[in-house]
């Protein structure tokens, strides 16, 4: 019982050694991810909710580690974050994305999520602005997806940044909005085109009194904004019938379509053959 405490305090020791170690390895690989061809893009459909069509997607990165296997984008953009390894990779997912779409027969709008570093990254707006002349998409099918987290570290060059790209006609949309460092004056003071409603705020808003009265608030501020919101993680027919009945923009969620390679949604990207 005397030599407890520094037992604990030992084990613990070695614990924090293993995660450091682990993070520098994951931060090692990270850098040569992109060029050793393990990241990937999946892309998860949009539909517009009254008509039930597909209007664009999202576009979700995936790593697959040669021995770890999948690390999932919560665990490693983090720390890509903090290397500033997230300025390469990011890049690589606009220029791949932004080609993709580019050759779709359906002119449907691409949603690519940036992070706080690369959006204060010195010439974004004409790296944004290359990629599209380069890949020839129509600034138009472009959304970028910024969460309001990634607009405090500098608001005035984060503003002076959006500005710039939605001058070239790039949309703006607010996402995981209702988490965080949330606040409604955000909405007001940079150029958003769309809200997007955190999931947390969709599950079970048919049966939850609470959950569906914050989402109708949410409605009513995208009205009177006249911002269109989108419904993320949307699971269950009944919360689709929903957001229906109250007049939700867009939905996106595991029952419209898991994150998928995009040629499991040709369907949607190609015209008709006609045979
Ligand atoms: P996010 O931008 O909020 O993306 C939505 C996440 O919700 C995705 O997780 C998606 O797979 C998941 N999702 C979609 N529908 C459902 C649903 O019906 N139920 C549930 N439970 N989950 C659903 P994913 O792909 O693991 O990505 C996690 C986060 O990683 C993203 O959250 C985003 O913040 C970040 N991320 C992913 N790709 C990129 C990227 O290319 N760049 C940057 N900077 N961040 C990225
Ligand atoms: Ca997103
Ligand atoms: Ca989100
Ligand atoms: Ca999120």
């Amino acid at each position: 019982a005397k030599n407890h405490g520094r037992g604990t305090h030992r084990f613990f020791e070695s614990v924090l050694a293993a995660q450091i170690r682990d993070r520098r390895s994951l931060e090692h690989d990270l850098r040569h991810a992109a060029e050793r061809g393990e990241l990937r893009v999946v892309y998860q459909p949009q539909m517009a909710v009254g008509s039930g069509t597909i209007v664009g997607f999202e576009a979700l990165l995936r790593w697959q580690h040669p021995e770890r296997g999948n690390v999932p984008p919560d665990r490693f953009i983090p720390i890509a974050e903090e290397t500033g390894s997230i300025l390469g990779i990011g890049e690589w997912v606009l220029r791949e994305t932004c080609r993709e779409a580019a050759s779709w027969d359906r002119k449907l709008r691409i949603a690519v999520n940036v992070s706080a570093v690369q959006l204060h990254a010195p010439g974004f707006a004409e790296l944004i602005h290359e990629i599209l002349f380069t890949t020839g998409l129509a600034p138009a099918r472009l959304e970028l997806e910024i969460t309001e987290t990634a607009l405090v570290r500098d608001p005035v060059r984060a503003l002076a940044t959006l500005r710039r790209i939605k001058a070239l006609g790039v949309r703006i949309a607010m996402d995981d909005f209702g988490t965080g460092y949330s606040s409604l004056s955000n909405l007001r003071a940079f150029p958003f085109d769309k809200i997007k409603i955190d999931r947390s705020f969709i599950r079970a808003v048919d049966v939850n009194r609470e959950t569906a009265a914050i989402m109708r608030a949410v409605l009513g501020l995208g009205r009177g904004l006249g911002l269109p919101v989108l419904a993320e993680g949307v699971e269950t027919s009944a919360e689709l019938a929903f957001l229906d009945a109250e007049a939700c923009h867009e939905a996106q969620g595991y029952l419209l379509g898991r994150p998928g390679p995009i040629a499991q949604f040709a369907e949607h990207t190609r015209e008709e053959t006609g045979d």
